[in-house]
């Protein structure tokens, strides 16, 4: 394990930063000094973008390009595609963009909740609640009893099987302290409320700040799902302003480089994101693509999922508020199905920051999971009566959609989209390089859809309402005859998983 109690000792935050970044572990993925992020091309991009419009002619052959190989785009391309003004042109890229999802991820949308286990941050992020010196916040970290028991409300009262756990820069949440909430979450089993069956986590996905390679490795070696670290903005003079030089997260290429060192570690599910509001969209998406291109090149793996959270108002900052680069709900739109035309295999995240009209428009322009039920409050779920609890002085920001978990699986069940609760593909080695091909092919849907079908009998029979379990077995009716016109022969092996679900068996899944 790698000795991160030399970080529990550190005089101050700049002493800390000194201490943790690995300078060779940033210099090896950029060779000769040059960074993949590179910023004069973007330049010129946004430059000819502002001077001349769409060809239409192209913007179509590059919407072939990405529906036929799910090939990640080149920055040109997505350029072009974001030049485009024209409604019906942009039609025809959203419709696209939701054909794409279809293949490579069928109709489901996969169903997530966040988990915060602290609000220590060492870093001064100029935007965020948690930073450094905001005395505003009530400061904790979970203990591992207060961990057990807020699973026990998220997979036990309102039946969550995968977290995005998240954590603050700070000694007291060092590697050991990530692992060891980990391990607990896995190892928490509750009684279901309908029907008692033993009920759990069972995928943990990390937000937490760029690790070096030897602690990555002991995050994978306690089942780390997908580690995801947002890069905020890669616009890096923007980047500068927004997090002081004495910072650990002030460092740049040390947070850039981040995926190139978990994909070295074997933590091959990586997920990008920026905060979108801090600079123009267009950098930070032709960014991302350029992000994503270089993992390609050194792994062949890019990202497996892509995240979309919006600037939104925090305690102690009036960033969200006076930033020029806000978007409107139009434009964030248009960044999702321009990024799924870009990177057709990727997972899309939309969370309950978007209000609850912004996730129900954006269904179907290319996302693939979201969350609901969330507390972003530091013990927020097992503290709170109710689930749409806020303090602000407790949470990095505020959330704008708090819809139960229940009316939105009805919701999504409404317009013909299966909510998946399935955690296979982590648990049967489906995870970078080898699913990548799957994805791109449309293989790994197929799987998915029965999974998905699975675990949304199970969710249905331990948590669901009447009325929702109502639509939801209408639902799972059409999907069970979908699996049996695409897979004749195997449809008696899925029934048979079916039917054990059905008797009380769970964790069942192909
Ligand atoms: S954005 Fe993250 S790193 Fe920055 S102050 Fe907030 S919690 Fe800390």
């Amino acid at each position: 394990m790698a000795d991160t109690s030399r970080l529990r000792h550190f005089k101050d935050a700049a002493d800390y930063a000194k201490n943790f970044i690995i300078q060779g572990e940033i210099d090896k993925y950029l060779p000769g000094g040059r960074h993949f992020i590179d910023d004069a091309l973007i330049t010129k991009l946004i430059a000819e973008m502002d001077s001349t419009s769409a060809d239409p002619a192209r913007v179509r052959e590059i919407i072939a390009k990405s529906e036929e190989t799910c090939e990640t785009l080149l920055p040109e391309e997505t350029a072009e595609l974001m030049k485009v003004t024209d409604p019906g042109l942009f039609e025809e890229m959203r419709a696209a963009a939701d054909r794409i999802k279809h293949k490579v991820y069928d109709n489901r949308i996969v169903m997530f909740a966040p988990l915060y286990m602290s609000n220590l941050c060492v870093n001064g992020c100029k935007y965020c609640g948690f930073r450094e010196g905001n005395s505003l916040q009530k400061r904790r970290v979970l203990t591992m009893d207060e961990l057990k028991e807020e699973i026990d409300v998220l997979a036990g009262r309102i039946g969550h099987k995968r977290l995005i756990a998240v954590y603050g820069e700070h000694p007291s949440t060092s590697t050991e302290y990530i692992a060891e909430t980990i391990e607990t979450c896995y190892a928490r089993q509750v009684a279901a409320p309908r029907t008692g069956a033993k009920v759990g986590i069972r995928r943990v996905n990390v937000n937490a700040a760029p690790l070096p390679v030897e602690d990555l490795k002991v995050l994978r070696s306690v089942g780390i799902g997908t580690f995801q670290v947002f890069q905020e903005t890669y616009n890096r003079k923007l980047y500068e302003q927004m997090h002081p030089a004495w910072s650990v997260k002030g460092n740049y290429d040390w947070r850039t480089t981040c995926f190139h060192r978990c994909l070295e570690a074997g933590v091959d599910d990586v997920g990008l994101g920026v905060l979108y509001g801090l600079c123009d969209w267009r950098y930070e998406l032709l960014a991302t693509i350029l992000h994503a291109r270089d993992l390609e090149r050194w792994f062949n793996i890019g990202p497996h999922t892509l995240s979309f959270p919006r600037l939104e108002p925090a305690s102690g900052t009036r960033v969200p508020e006076e930033s020029p680069w806000l978007i409107d709900d139009a434009t964030f739109a248009r960044i999702l199905v321009i990024a799924r035309l870009s990177v057709p295999y990727t997972g899309m995240i939309v969370t309950a920051r978007e209000s609850p009209a912004s996730r129900n428009k954006v269904l179907d322009h290319g996302m693939t999971q979201l969350d609901c039920s969330s507390n972003i409050a530091i013990k927020g779920y097992s503290d709170f009566e109710s689930e749409a609890h806020q303090e602000k002085e407790r949470q990095q920001f505020l959330l704008g959609d708090n819809r139960s978990i229940d009316e939105m699986v009805r919701y999504l069940a409404s317009r013909g989209i299966i909510t998946s609760f399935c955690t296979a593909g982590y648990r049967c080695g489906r995870t970078g390089g080898c699913i990548m091909d799957a994805l791109k092919t449309g293989r790994e849907g197929k799987f998915c859809k029965i999974n998905a079908v699975l675990t949304f009998r199970e969710w249905l029979d331990d948590f669901a309402s009447d009325e929702t379990r109502k639509i939801g077995d209408a639902l799972i009716d059409k999907e069970l005859a979908a699996i049996k016109e695409w897979l004749p022969k195997f449809f008696p092996s899925v029934m048979k998983q079916y039917e054990a679900t059905c008797r009380g068996e769970r964790d069942l899944f192909f």
